[in-house]
C-alpha cells in the first residue's frame, strides 16, 4: 500500500478522491485487497462490473477471443460488432449503433448526432437537467446540470440549456426555435438516485413529437438490467429516438454505445464521426457475454426480487433511524438520503468490509451486482445498520 501510494503521489495525477485500498482481485460481489482482506462490493466500479467481478461467461469470451484477434480497424468488418449492434437493437428498439469507449464519448456521439440532424434547420440546442451527469469531456461538462463539474474550465462549448427534473413546464420554458433535442437520465445516478415519473417521460415524448425534437436517453448507468428491465425507459411505455450506454455493457471492459432509431440512423455518414478503438472484437465479445449472462441466468428476475428485498429492509431502517430522510430507487439502483453527511457512514462500512458510495454529500448509493444473493444482502445490510446506528 505505502509504496503504491507514493508511486501515485509521484506519477499519477491527483484527479480522484482516493480510498486507501489496493484492490487486486474480484469475483462476483466480492473484491480482495493486497493484504488478502475481502470486501463485499455493493458499488462495483460505478456499476461497471454490473454482473459481478470477473463473471465466468465474460472471462471465457475474453479468453477465446484473445486467441483470435484483439482489434480490427473500423474500415473493415468485424462480426462481433455487428452481432452486438443487433443484440442491443433487439433488446431496445429497431435502430443502428455507433460504438465508442466510454459514457462521455457515447453522449458526445449523441450530441454530434443531434447537431448534424438539426444542422440544415439551424437547430443545435440540447436541453439537459439540474443534477444530471453526462461525463467529463468539455461538451459533457457543459451538458451536465451541476456547476461543480464546470468550475475552472470555462469557456465551455455552447448550445446547452438546463431545465428542472420532473417538471415539464420548466422544459417548455427553455425550448427555443434552436432546440434540437432533450437529453435525460431516466434515473439520475450521480445526482442522487432521482427517478423520472412516468407522467414526465410521457410528457417529454409528446413534447419531442410535437416540436420535432430528438428524445435522447442517457442509460449509461441505468441500462443493462440495473433497474430490473434491460433498459430503464421500458418501464414508461415510451421509446427514445437515441439512447446511450456504457458502464456495465462491457462486463468490466471499456465500451460506450449510441443507438438511434432506424428512420434517422444514417444521419452520421462516412467520415462524420469515429473512434479508433470503438467496437473492437475483444470488447464486443465481452459485451455479448454480458447479454448472454443476463438472459441465461435470468438476472432481470433476480434484480426485481433482490431489489424488493433490499427496499423492504431499508424501509424498516427508515423507522429506526430518524436521520434517514428518504429511501428511493428502482431495481438495484438504490439511494438512501440522509439528514447528515454520508462520508462517516461510508467509512464505517469500509472498515467493516462493505463498499458503497456516497454522492451529493448525503446520499448513500447502493448498486450491488445483478447476480447478488440474499446472504450477501443480509451481510451488507447488517454492516450498514451498524454504521447507521453508530452515526445517526
Ligand atoms: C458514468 C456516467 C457517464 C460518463 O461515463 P464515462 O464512462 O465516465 O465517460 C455518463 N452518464 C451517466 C449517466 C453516467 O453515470
Amino acid at each position: 500500500m505505502k509504496e503504491i501510494k507514493s508511486l501515485y503521489e509521484k506519477y499519477v495525477m491527483p484527479t480522484y478522491t482516493k480510498t486507501p485500498l489496493v484492490l487486486v482481485k474480484g469475483k462476483g460481489s466480492w473484491v480482495w485487497d493486497d493484504k488478502g482482506k475481502k470486501y463485499l462490493d455493493f458499488f462495483p466500479g460505478w456499476a461497471v462490473s454490473g454482473i459481478g467481478h470477473c463473471h465466468p461467461m465474460v472471462i471465457k469470451a475474453l479468453e477465446a477471443q484473445s486467441k483470435k484477434i484483439l482489434h480490427v480497424s473500423n474500415n473493415y468488418y468485424n462480426e462481433l460488432q455487428a452481432r452486438l449492434a443487433e443484440k442491443i437493437s433487439h433488446h431496445s428498439f429497431d435502430g443502428k449503433c455507433f460504438f465508442a469507449n466510454s459514457g462521455a464519448e457515447a453522449n458526445e456521439a449523441a450530441v454530434k448526432f443531434a447537431r448534424k440532424f438539426g444542422h440544415d434547420k439551424g437547430k443545435f440546442e440540447i436541453i439537459t437537467f439540474e443534477k444530471s451527469f453526462h461525463g467529463r469531456t468539455l461538451a459533457m461538462i457543459a451538458a451536465t446540470g451541476q456547476d461543480k463539474v464546470k468550475k475552472g474550465f470555462e469557456p465551455l462549448p455552447e448550445g446547452f440549456k438546463t431545465a428542472k427534473f420532473n417538471d415539464i413546464d420548466s422544459v417548455k420554458k427553455v425550448i427555443s426555435d434552436k432546440t434540437i433535442g432533450i437529453l435525460i437520465e431516466p434515473v439520475q445516478g450521480e445526482g442522487g438516485i432521482n427517478v423520472v415519473t412516468k407522467e414526465f417521460m410521457g410528457a417529454l415524448r409528446e413534447l419531442c413529437d410535437s416540436k420535432e425534437l430528438l428524445f435522447i436517453l442517457d442509460e449509461v448507468q441505468s441500462g443493462m438490467g440495473r433497474t430490473g428491465k434491460m433498459f430503464c425507459y421500458q418501464y414508461f411505455d415510451i421509446e427514445p429516438d437515441v439512447m446511450t450506454l456504457a458502464k456495465s455493457l462491457g462486463g468490466g471492459m471499456p465500451i460506450g454505445a449510441m443507438i438511434a432509431k432506424r428512420a434517422i440512423a444514417d444521419t452520421l455518414g462516412p467520415g462524420t464521426h469515429a473512434a479508433t478503438f470503438g467496437g473492437s472484437p475483444i470488447i464486443c465479445a465481452a459485451a455479448l457475454a454480458v447479454f448472454e449472462a443476463i438472459e441465461k441466468e435470468k438476472l432481470l428476475n433476480n434484480v426485481n426480487k433482490m431489489g424488493k428485498y433490499i427496499r423492504d429492509r431499508l424501509d424498516e431502517f427508515k423507522f429506526k433511524f430518524p436521520n434517514i430522510k428518504d429511501v428511493r430507487g428502482i431495481g438495484l439502483m438504490i439511494g438512501i438520503e440522509l439528514a447528515v453527511e454520508g462520508t462517516p457512514i461510508y467509512e464505517l462500512c469500509l472498515g467493516n468490509g462493505l463498499l458503497i458510495n456516497c454522492t451529493q454529500k448525503n446520499i448513500l448509493r447502493i448498486m450491488p451486482p445483478l447476480t447478488v444473493n440474499k446472504e450477501e444482502i443480509d451481510l451488507a445490510l447488517g454492516i450498514l445498520k451498524d454504521a447507521l446506528r453508530y452515526e445517526t
